[in-house]
């Protein structure tokens, strides 16, 4: 046993792979077969299958307006029933296993109940248990608010956060994150049939892909591994081989021009008509929402070309904070004339490190998607992705085609001009 980290792996394993009875077993020989291997093991859990989902649907049984910190109480239970389940399992295997709350194991967040942030990682009490030659099992997605001492949850997907935050903490070699994928994608394989597997993906384009729907990280817990040097290794809890390693764009042999093409289809669009069309308005509207903890993704704000000097203001948040989102807005008085909603939008991104130099790839998408009579709503743009709203029965043929177009299928030949067919991502193996 070494006195730094590299003796130390942090295994996480997600709803789908700790779903059943067997599956739970499955991780626990996983996570056995580790520790055998000599690693002293950190496992982090996600809740089982769909009980996240189903907590969330109960708490809106109750209530319309589900209470913030009741609804942490809640969510943070389906964690907890994984890793009593897998130390149950570990225990049998002939091994000694502790199952630690989020909270117990040294998870210090804000208070921001539901997507609270973490702000401190105090993981004594698993470094004594990993002293007393223990498996140590954490319930992901969950810490506690020093100041408030209540429960709080790290957003949807945040179990990997968990995961990455104490493989910073314990300086362990390797943060692997078990799924039911092989690894990051050149697009949701479930969308798209031949989506190849990334070797290796930079952080930077991980970031974009995350921001932009791509669930297999949570976006937080790519930002975190970024700031703090942690490896991720994102791979199949149902086959052995190797997944996806993220890296710093530097480890990655060269920047393909397009890496993926993602998709959203959880956001929901806010659109305020009749704004004054003066100094300020933007920061009042912006202002609010940032206060109510609310994300806004894409911004559209046309100049106004009537007398009335009225301006139109569109923007796209999380469908979960659409009503804190329109409460927000009304609670700002007579800023506009009107508040309209459209729950039905979608969003395709592609992105690609290459893309820097690269303005043909933007028209390229533009084209491809009016090709196939797919109308484009609201464009956003970032130095490595380009990101459109369009309508959320679309979603999956634009994935689809930009896909084909870029040529990123699995048996896509790599040409010299990124915009022309053929093109194909190469990564260092
Ligand atoms: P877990 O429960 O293990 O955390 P998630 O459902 O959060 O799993 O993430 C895995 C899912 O992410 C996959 O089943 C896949 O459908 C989806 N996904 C979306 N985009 C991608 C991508 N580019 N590569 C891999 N998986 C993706
Ligand atoms: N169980 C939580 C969710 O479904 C956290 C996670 O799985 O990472 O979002
Ligand atoms: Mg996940």
């Amino acid at each position: 046993m070494s006195g730094d980290g590299s003796d130390i792996v942090v295994m996480k394993f997600g709803g789908t792979s700790v779903a059943g009875a067997e599956q739970i077993k499955r991780a626990a020989a996983r996570i056995v077969a580790a520790r055998e291997a000599g690693n002293r093991v950190v496992a982090v859990l996600s809740a089982r299958g769909k009980t996240t989902d189903q907590l969330v649907e109960q708490a809106h049984e109750i209530s319309d307006r589900p209470v913030a910190r009741e609804m942490d109480m809640l969510l943070s239970t389906g964690e907890r029933i994984s890793c009593a389940l897998a130390a149950m399992a570990i225990h049998d295997m002939g091994h000694e296993a502790i199952s630690l709350t989020g909270s117990q194991a040294g998870i210090v967040t804000d208070s921001s109940h539901t997507k609270a942030r973490i702000i401190d990682v105090r993981a004594d009490r698993i470094s004594e248990a990993l002293q007393q030659d223990r498996i140590v099992l954490v319930a992901g997605f969950q810490g506690v608010s020093t100041d408030s001492r209540d429960v709080t949850t790290l957003g949807r997907g945040g179990s990997d956060t968990t995961a990455v935050a104490l493989a910073a903490a314990l300086r362990a070699s390797v943060c692997e994150i078990y799924t039911d994928v092989s690894g990051v994608y050149s697009a949701d394989p479930r969308i798209v049939a031949d989506a190849h597997k990334l070797d290796r993906v930079s952080f930077e384009e991980m970031l974009e892909m995350s921001a932009s729907g791509a669930g297999v990280l949570q976006l937080r817990s790519v930002e975190y591994a970024r700031n703090h040097g942690v490896r991720i290794h994102c791979r199949s809890s149902f086959e052995d081989g190797p997944g996806t390693l993220v890296v710093s764009e530097e480890e990655t042999m060269e920047n393909p021009f397009v890496t993926a093409v993602t998709h959203s289809d959880s956001e929901a669009r806010v659109t305020l008509t009749g704004l004054r069309d003066e100094p300020g308005v933007a920061g009042r509207v912006f202002g609010a929402l940032a206060d109510a903890n609310v994300n806004v993704d894409v911004i559209i704000q046309n100049e106004p070309v009537g007398d009335d000097k009225l301006a139109d203001l569109s923007f796209t948040v999380d469908r979960a904070d659409l009503t804190t989102a329109k409460d927000t807005i009304a609670a700002l008085g007579d800023v506009s004339l009107e508040v309209l909603t459209d729950e039905q939008i979608g969003k395709v991104s592609i992105v690609g490190a290459g893309m820097r130099s690269h303005p043909g790839v933007a028209a390229k998408v533009f084209q491809v998607l009016g090709e196939e009579r797919i109308n484009i709503e609201m464009i956003s743009t970032s130095p490595i992705k380009i990101s459109c709203v369009i309508a959320a029965d679309r979603v999956s043929d634009a994935v689809n085609i930009l896909h084909k177009a870029f040529d990123l299928g699995e048996d896509a030949i790599q040409p010299e001009d990124p915009t022309g067919p053929g093109h194909r991502p190469t990564v260092a193996g």
